[in-house]
């Protein structure tokens, strides 16, 4: 049994001193304990969530890591800083990451053998442009980057976000229909590769509210969500969590 997963990516957004203020208010809200949260701030913001969440079922996340364990990497976050803070997850592959800072299939495959190596559980992000969708070319795309992303990965525990391009902060979705099964192939190709499938958890990232959550909540095999722009205000973000009461 796969238990949903909603994590808010706060992006570049939230000081330190704003991110104290979610949080307090945060924990105080009564959030579904059938849905696993996490929050997934800036690095500079994570020690202080940290302490806020201790004895909480929040669970906290980064947004990126270097995958050596220290070195001469100057500007770059290891493993092990985000472990000894409480770091659970990382996502790993942001659309932001690979358009932006052009990391590419070969820097994210260790990445992720660095989660693997350290206990930390990935978010691996893959999705296509609307381009690529428009070409029909949305699986080749989607199968090269598992292929790549998971080459030589054994890990037991990892999520998946489907994140389509387009659709992240645009405030357009993919249909929850397309979203299911885009879904249903990354399980299959999951499986393929790591003979897991139906224990990783896939969610759909996009342009997620709580006024269309529950339409992919409701599809059989989307496990959750990774949330952006919504995941920055604690009501709204309650919302999406709580889905189930709206
Ligand atoms: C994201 O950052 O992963 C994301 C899906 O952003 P948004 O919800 O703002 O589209």
């Amino acid at each position: 049994m796969r238990k949903p997963l909603i994590a808010g990516n706060w992006k570049m957004n939230m000081t330190p001193t704003e991110a104290k203020t979610f949080i307090a208010n945060f924990i105080n809200q009564n959030l579904d304990s059938d849905i696993e949260v996490a929050v997934i701030p800036p690095f500079v913001d994570l020690e202080i969530i940290s302490r806020e969440i201790k004895g909480t079922k929040i669970k906290l996340g980064a947004q990126n890591m270097c995958w050596e364990d220290n070195g001469a990497y100057t500007g770059e976050i290891s493993p092990l800083m985000l472990k000894e803070i409480g770091v659970e997850y990382v996502i790993i592959g942001h659309s932001e990451r690979r358009g932006y800072f052009k990391e590419d299939d070969t820097m994210l495959n260790l990445k992720m053998k660095a989660c693997q190596k350290h206990g930390l559980k990935p978010i691996l992000c893959v999705g296509e442009t609307l381009e690529e969708r428009e070409k029909g070319m949305t699986l080749d795309r989607i199968g090269y980057e598992l292929t790549e992303d998971l080459k030589d990965i054994t890990l037991k525990e990892l999520v998946i976000a489907y994140e389509p391009i387009w659709a992240i902060g645009t405030g357009k979705n993919a249909s929850p229909e397309d979203a299911q099964a885009v879904i249903e192939y990354i399980r299959k190709k999951a499986d393929e590769l790591l003979g897991i499938g139906e224990d990783i958890r896939i969610l759909y990232g996009g342009s997620v509210k709580s006024d269309n959550i529950k339409g992919f909540m409701a599809r059989e095999g989307i496990d959750g969500a990774l949330v952006g722009g919504a995941s920055l205000k604690v009501d709204e973000f309650t919302r999406i969590v709580n889905f189930k009461e709206v």
